[in-house]
Order: structure tokens, then sequence, then C-alpha cells
């Protein structure tokens, strides 16, 4: 089997390596055109000097010492009858099953002024560049648009620098993919507490300047001026990089490239998987955004094992997903009560609060937990939790309740450790009393 794999990131790297451990004989050929793969997840903690430059490069051997062949080189087409890959460079690949890997780019919207200097997105490491470039100069002031995740990262990565930060999130909440209105305010108020000017409700309208942008203009009426050296940070998003398939036969909805459980596209031997795939929430099974390198990896390893002959399914995205400001530490996993009500669920929420070790441990800080349930069934939809410590591990709980079908009962019944430095009392746990409270408000109703 001649396998070609288009891209060189978590999908890809999980893809090749799987069918490479299993499989020595198979050849893999992986296409990916930048010197070397990274670890964008830790693009903010280089701006912060919290991780050196070089060590966000992973290595190519993770490829190679498998066997595979890495073209460093991108591929500008595909011909799906005659099975090639054409590059750039490097000419053309037969292949018998072709990978598509190619991933997601942060975009910039077509505002007014979006195509003068000084204007960055977060995730290769030429953007790294731009960036630190911009901070070498003398940058005074930075504009970072969006407060998801890598827009709250990097805004206090850019802060504490020194540079005057402002953060500005068209919705009414900081983290709105993950976080409901009521679990929002503790991140909120420790992003302002620090000295970032977090501007909420607030929509960049447009941009002003002749080379760069000197002024950004707020939907509030207000404005930002900056000067040459300061820069704007657009992090509102990523899209699949399906430009090279635009006028193919591929079958490519607004998330990207349309894949079955077995990461199969609407072409025979043809396959994607990633942040370029487009699939449905293990919810409700209807299409959902999930550009999270968790799903990347997991829909990497079942497209090789299918390969490979076995009869693996991806069952679809829950989106467990963590950041941190400072002291807190924020993540949830499936729904937000908000995003449930969009999906027309019947919704009640419970929550829980303790602390994550005895309150008389020293360095016992507290965490909150809020869980959506489904009205009628009860059936764990998502959580939410804000926390000094701890949270990766509650909402990965909670995830597999999800996966799990549980219901809030369920949760109430969980069975859970307790130990002075690393629980709260054995008389509680955060998520069994965010399950127990939407249990008494069910019977309420
Ligand atoms: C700043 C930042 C922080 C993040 N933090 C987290 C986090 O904390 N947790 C988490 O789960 N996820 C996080 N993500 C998301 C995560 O990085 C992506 O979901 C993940 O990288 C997707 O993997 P992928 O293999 O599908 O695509 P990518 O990693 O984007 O890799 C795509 C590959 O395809 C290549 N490619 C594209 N076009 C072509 C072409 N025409 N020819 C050849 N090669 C091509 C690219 O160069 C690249 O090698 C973060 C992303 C960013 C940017």
């Amino acid at each position: 089997m001649r396998v070609v794999v288009i891209g060189g990131g978590p999908a890809g790297i999980q893809a090749t390596r799987t069918l490479k451990t299993h499989k020595p004989d198979i050849e893999v050929t992986m296409i990916r055109p930048e010197p070397y793969s990274v670890i964008y997840c830790a693009l903010p903690y280089v701006v912060e000097e919290l991780v050196e430059r070089e060590k966000i490069r992973k290595q190519d051997s993770l490829v190679t010492d498998v066997g595979a062949n890495l073209i460093k080189d991108k591929a500008i087409k595909v011909d799906f009858d005659k099975k090639t890959v054409i590059t750039e460079k490097s000419g053309e690949f037969e292949y018998g099953k072709l990978i598509i890997a190619t991933g997601a780019s942060p975009f910039i919207p077509p505002i007014k002024g979006s195509n003068l200097k000084n204007i960055a997105t977060v995730k290769t490491e030429k953007d790294l560049d731009e960036i630190l470039r911009y901070i070498k100069n003398g940058a005074k002031k930075a504009v970072v648009v969006g407060a998801g995740n890598i827009g709250i990262e990097m805004a206090v990565a850019l802060y504490r620098k020194g540079i005057d930060t402002y953060l500005v999130e068209m919705q009414d909440r900081v983290i709105p993919n993950l976080l409901d209105k009521d679990m929002s305010e503790i991140p909120e108020n420790e992003i302002r507490e620090i000295g970032i000017n977090l501007m909420l409700n607030t929509k960049v309208e447009s941009l002003d300047g002749n080379l760069y942008v000197e002024k950004v203009n707020l939907s509030d009426g207000s404005s930002i001026q900056l000067g040459e050296n300061d820069i704007i940070i657009f992090s509102v998003g990523v899209r699949a990089n399906i430009e090279i398939f635009k006028d193919t036969k591929l079958g490519i909805d607004n998330f990207g490239i349309v894949v079955n459980e077995k990461m199969e596209t609407n072409i025979k031997d043809v396959y994607a998987a990633g942040d370029v795939a487009s699939f449905v929430s293990y919810i409700d099974k209807k299409p959902i955004g999930g550009k999270l390198a968790t799903n990347a990896v997991p829909m990497g390893k079942i497209l090789a094992y299918n390969l490979l002959g076995r009869d693996y399914e991806y069952q679809g995205f829950i989106n467990g997903a963590i950041t941190k400001v400072e002291k807190y530490r924020m993540g949830g996993t499936g729904f937000t009560e908000e995003v449930a009500k969009q999906r027309g669920f019947d919704t009640i929420v419970g929550y829980g609060e303790t602390t994550t070790r005895f309150p008389i441990i020293p360095g016992a800080k507290k965490v909150k937990v809020k869980l959506i349930a489904e009205k009628k069934t009860l059936r764990i939809l998502g959580a939410q939790v804000v926390a000094g410590e701890g949270v990766p591990g509650r909402i990965d709980t909670v995830s597999l309740a999800i996966q799990n079908n549980n219901t809030a009962m369920d949760l109430f019944n969980f069975s859970y450790c307790a130990q002075p430095f690393q629980s709260f009392y054995p008389a509680n746990n955060a998520i069994v009393m965010a399950a127990e409270d939407i249990l008494n408000k069910a019977l309420k109703d």
C-alpha cells in the first residue's frame, strides 16, 4: 500500500506513526511545507518567554524514525482520477490511499484596513516571528481581537512583556466557546485586575492608516490609536485549509472536508482528519466546530487503524478544552448552556463549589463547576470549570460522562476519592454537588 499524507500537524503525524508502527512495509510519504512542525499551543508562552523559541519545534524524527518519507514541500493540486499529488517543487506523488490533514488557518475579517501592516494572526512560526519582531522593535500598545483561549493567552503574554494591551471581544463574555456568562466573571475580573483593557460587547469595525494601522475603530464609537511599532492580533477563529480542493469533486461544507465515522471522504481512497475535516457533535450528531489537537489526534489514529484493516469509528466531537489566565484555570466540555439551547435542548443547570484541597490545608484553591443537563432526561450535555487548579481532571471526567450518555443521577452517584492535599473533604465533590443541584431543581419543577 502506498499512502500519501498531506500535512505534518497532529493528525498527519498520528496517522503516519500509527501506520508505520504497525505495518512497517507500507510506504508512507508525508508532505508538509514548513521546515519544522511546531507545538502551536505553546506559542503564547514563547512570547511570554516562559518557553524557549526552539523548544516548540517538533523533531522530524517523529515520522522519519518510523520509516516514513518526509517531503518538505507544498501540495498545490490533487488529481483524484490519476491518484496523484502535485507539489510546488518536488513534482508528482502517486498514491494508493490519500490522507488529507492540511489543518486550518486563522483568518482576518475583511474589514476596511485589513490589508495594512502590523496586523498578525497566531499559528505558524512565521506569525510568531512577526509578533516577536514588533516586541523587539519596541511595541508599546497591542490590540488582541477575540477573547477565546488563544486571544486571552496572547493578551496575557503581551501584557507581561510590558505592552499596554487591549483585548476586544464582540460577545458579552470571555472564552464564549467554553463558558457561559455566569462562569466567565472570575477570569474577566482577573484579566482586568492584572491590567489588561478588556472590552466586551465590542466589535472592531474598521482600521485606519496609510501603511500601518494607526487607528482601530470600535463599534461603541471609540477608537484605539496605534504607533508604527504597535500591533493588532486577530484571534477570531480558523478556517479549514481546503483551497487546493475548491474546484474538485471533494465534498466540503462550512467546517471543512466532510468525512464519515471512518474518516472516508466522498472520493474512494481519499480520507481526511484533523482541523481540515468537518464532523458532527458526539451529543446530537449534527455538524459542529471542533478544531482542537485533542480531536485531530484520535481522528488521525482511527483513520490509520482503519487503513490497517480494523473497523474503528470516530464518534464525534465532545470538545473538552482548557486554558488559563494568571492564577485561574478554566475549561469547558460538551455544550455550553447557550449552545445547548441554540441546538434545541431544554436545559437544567447545577453548580458545585468546593476547594481543591481540604480547606484547612495550605494552598487550597476554589473550584467552581457548572453542569448542564437536558431537562427531560437529565442527560449530561456539558460542563464548565473555573478553579485555581485541577481543571483538566474534572473536564475529562465530565467528557467521559457525556461519552457514556450519563445523567445527573449517574454523576450524583459518582464514586470519587479524597485526601487532604488533593481534594475537598470526603463530604463532597464539586461535580457531584452540581449533579445533586440539578436533581433538586428537577424535583421542584
Ligand atoms: C496558538 C494555538 C494554540 C492552540 N492551543 C490548543 C490547545 O491548547 N489544545 C488543543 O487541543 N488545541 C489547541 N490548538 C489547536 C491545535 O493546534 C489544532 O487543532 C491542531 O494543530 C490541528 O491539527 P491538524 O493536524 O489537523 O492541523 P495542523 O496542525 O494545522 O497541521 C496542518 C499541516 O498541514 C500543512 N499543510 C497545509 N496546507 C498544505 C498543503 N497545501 N500542502 C502540504 N501541507 C499543507 C501545514 O503546513 C501543517 O503542517 C491551538 C492552536 C493554536 C494556533
